[in-house]
């Protein structure tokens, strides 16, 4: 056995995510959360400006929200649990602190299975879900006359709900990094708490990676890296990491406790600030709200909302007898799973209908889904009128070929396939009688790949079948039309 230098080290990463919930008003007040391209400052109130001497309501909803991640993860959900201030000076904070929660939380000790292709699965354990809420938006300009640099800055966000997930330190690669944050955000979005869009700051990601000796039990110094805005961008920016903590470590150094910033022109982290540690916020139970005691029957509830999670659906559908890659494309996202289950279903409740139902979703339906950019939600054609369309083809009233222009049409028009059909003469074409004429035309004008069949070329069988396709507009039916090539060239 050999060993090389690069794998003297562990990787372990941690991850904490931001989520702005989509409820309809903010955390403690009653503002609308619908600000995006508002104006700045519009949104806003004495609560979440932080005006002396007003108090903070809880939202109902966002504690549901969190509630319902906490149980898609796997959580217990506390019985009882407290706010607290979080206390920091920085001109977006409008009260001067952040009310969050710090050692109750809503949820804990959850976990969330993740699988990167073509490796063993693994369990990453979830320590928390909490509640806290979002801050203002500060906008730095300069002044072009002076040259001097200052901040403007809009409130409208400032309140608005917001969940921290945080993972234990339980993976080991940025690849393992980057598919749990694609499984988190798979289950937001299926369970409705938020669109989880990381480009447009409401799914936000930090991470902590420290590395350790191979087979140390001690975890190494862990630095947090922020400012990351896409997938790629956390797989980049830990990839990095790993490789400037590795040179530090194999050159003797040692790694400073420490927040970095990626800088994704440069594709590099520098650093910040040295990390603060959580007595610097000097944490203290709020005292303008209650402690909050959720019940079991509320908690019940709550999980009677929701949905079956993707993890579920792909093993039902893969005792369906659909292959892997099927069943995982197919439960990409919530809409998309029960647009093909609503096909299945109207197609009928066997095997057969399970594989033509995933056959015509994964091909038709998700081209129109990629080309127009939309989810099956939108698809101007419904899963009973995509089961029509593809009964038609089993019953051969029109043929396969034919199937895929009435599609189009269907989704251009929102019109039925039965309708398309009928008005546009799409019908397949069967009969030995109106297709005999077409398959001597086609033998007649041929010559060169009739010579070749009878000189035993078979495949000139399947150009000559192509041309009556052809003539046809793919409305003959191609076993019929075969049978009487190969009569009328016998004879
Ligand atoms: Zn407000």
């Amino acid at each position: 056995m050999t060993s090389t230098v690069a794998i003297d080290f562990e990787t372990v990463i941690g991850l904490e995510v931001h989520v702005q919930l989509m409820t309809k008003s903010k955390m403690f007040c009653g503002c609308s959360t619908e600000y995006s391209g508002a104006e700045p400052n519009t949104h806003v109130c004495p609560v979440c400006m932080g005006m002396p001497g007003v108090l903070p309501v809880i939202n109902e909803r966002a504690i549901e929200y969190i509630s319902m991640t906490g149980l898609a993860l796997n959580c217990e959900i506390a019985g009882f649990s407290k706010f607290d201030r979080k206390n920091y000076p920085y001109p977006d904070l409008m009260k001067g602190y952040q009310i969050s929660q710090y050692d109750l939380p809503i949820c804990q000790n959850g976990w969330l299975d993740i699988q990167v292709p073509g490796e063993e699965p693994r369990r990453i354990g979830i320590t928390r879900v909490h509640m806290e809420e979002d801050t203002a938006r500060l906008l730095h300009r300069v002044d072009a006359s002076t040259g001097e640099g200052y901040s403007l800055i809009d409130v409208n966000r400032s309140g608005t709900p917001l969940m921290e997930i945080v993972s234990e330190p339980d993976m080991r690669t940025p690849a393992e990094a980057r598919e749990y944050l694609v499984r988190l955000r798979q289950i937001l979005r299926y369970i409705g708490v938020s669109d989880a869009n990381m480009e447009e700051g409401n799914f936000r990601c930090d991470a902590n990676v420290s590395l350790r000796p191979f087979g140390a039990d001690a975890f190494g110094t862990k630095v947090e890296v922020k400012n990351m805005n896409s997938f790629r961008a956390v797989h980049d920016a830990l990839v990095f990491e790993q490789a400037r903590q590795a040179e530090v470590l194999r050159s003797g150094g040692t790694i400073p406790q420490e927040t970095r910033g990626w800088v994704d022109e440069r594709s590099v982290t520098v650093s910040q600030r040295s990390k603060e540690e959580a007595h610097d916020y000097r944490y203290f139970p709020e005292p303008d709200l209650p402690p909050l005691r959720l019940s079991r029957d509320w908690v019940a509830r709550v999980g009677a909302k929701l949905p079956e999670l993707p993890a579920k659906r792909k093993e039902r559908l893969l005792a369906l007898g659909l292959s892997e890659d099927e069943a995982v494309t197919l439960t990409e996202s919530r809409e998309r799973a029960e647009y093909y289950d609503a096909t299945h279903a109207a197609l009928g409740d066997t095997p057969r209908a399970a594989k033509l139902a995933a056959n015509w979703v994964l091909s038709e339906a998700l081209r129109w889904s990629n080309v127009n950019a939309k989810d099956l939600d939108a698809l101007p054609i419904g899963p009973g009128q995509l089961a029509e369309l593809i009964l038609m083809v089993e019953g051969k009233a029109i043929t396969s070929q034919v199937a895929k222009d009435v599609f189009e049409a269907m989704a251009a028009s929102g019109k039925g396939a039965q309708e398309i059909v009928d008005e546009q003469g799409l019908g397949a074409i069967s009969g030995a009688d109106e297709l005999t004429g077409i398959v001597r035309r086609v033998i007649a004008s041929n010559e060169k790949a009739v010579a070749d069949y009878r000189a035993g070329k078979e495949a000139s069988l399947k150009f000559l079948l192509g041309q009556v396709m052809r003539e046809t507009k793919g409305r003959a039916t191609p076993q019929v039309a075969q049978e009487l090539i190969a009569t009328e060239l016998a004879e």
